[in-house]
């Protein structure tokens, strides 16, 4: 499998580019598709420590489901939970979207 690392990477950006292009608006149906998924992803993940600490996160910090900018702040500051229990640096949440939809490289 996957080591820790690479598997984290390819999935963040998997998340962060959801969040990207989930709607502005959302119906009821696709904001319950996105609770579920989080959900479900929090219970299938790979690396099952990770998993475990990402199910309680949810439990503590409900998803945030209501459109784009709540669910992309959510996931911003649920991966600053995993970064700081790394020691890795703060992420400015006021940045998500240039970083994941309107586009910069790093
Ligand atoms: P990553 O953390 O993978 O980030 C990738 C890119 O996202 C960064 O380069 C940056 O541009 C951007 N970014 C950084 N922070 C944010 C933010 N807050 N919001 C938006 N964008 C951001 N690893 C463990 O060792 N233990 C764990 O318990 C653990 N739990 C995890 C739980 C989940 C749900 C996921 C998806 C991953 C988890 N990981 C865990 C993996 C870990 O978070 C990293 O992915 C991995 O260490 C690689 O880190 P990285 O430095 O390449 O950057």
């Amino acid at each position: 499998p996957a080591d820790v690392e690479t598997l984290g990477r390819s999935s963040w950006t998997l998340l962060h580019t959801i969040a990207a292009t989930y709607p502005t608006s959302p119906s009821p149906s696709e904001q319950s598709d996105l609770k579920s998924f989080i959900k479900l992803f929090s219970k299938l993940y790979p690396c099952w420590v990770c998993a475990e600490d990402f199910q309680h996160y949810i439990k503590k910090q409900d998803v945030r489901t209501d459109n784009r900018q709540a669910f992309g702040t959510w996931l911003c500051e649920a991966h600053n939970e995993v970064n700081r229990k790394l020691g890795k640096p703060i992420f400015d949440c006021s940045k998500w979207e240039e970083r994941w939809r309107t586009g910069w490289k790093d």
